[in-house]
């Protein structure tokens, strides 16, 4: 199916880190509403500490041929300081009064065909990741625990 069409958005487990059906048995705070594209970026964060809610993408018509690349990482858990350092270009935090509460990505770059959307998304993705397993996982959740919430 197209990344340019809806997405299916599935239920992702923190915990087993994968994919799961309604009737999976973890309790449902470990759970994770997102397009499986976005599994890896999901349970990097989670080793981190920082458990998502809400993992999404989606290709905004600028013109009747171009697309542009968004996505909204919405937080569970909220940090009150930007816990991951300077992000990659694109990526922003989202605040809510003093609180991270979501990572929002917004591409200056256009794609014209389903093709190129494909490959900019996983680019995208990959880059992200890249950016989270260079994180320090023990100290980033030492740094959310001194924090506390
Ligand atoms: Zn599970």
């Amino acid at each position: 199916m197209s990344v340019l069409a809806v997405q299916q958005l599935k239920v992702f487990c923190t915990r087993c880190r994968q994919l799961v059906d309604d009737d999976h048995e973890c309790p449902i705070k470990h759970r994770v509403l997102l397009d499986a594209t976005l599994a890896g970026v999901a349970g990097r964060l989670s080793d981190l500490g920082l458990k998502p809610a809400m993992a999404t993408f989606h290709f905004a018509n600028t013109t009747a041929t171009t697309f542009n690349l968004s996505m909204s990482i919405v937080l569970d858990t909220q940090p009150n300081f930007a816990i991951l350092g300077d992000l990659p270009a694109g990526w922003e935090y989202g605040w809510d009064g003093d609180r991270v509460v979501s990572l929002e990505y917004n591409d200056c770059r256009t794609c014209s065909n389903s093709v190129e959307a494909e490959a900019r998304l996983n680019e995208v993705i990959e880059q992200f990741e890249a950016f989270l397993d260079d994180k320090d996982v023990e100290g980033t959740k030492a740094l959310l625990l001194l924090a506390g919430p």
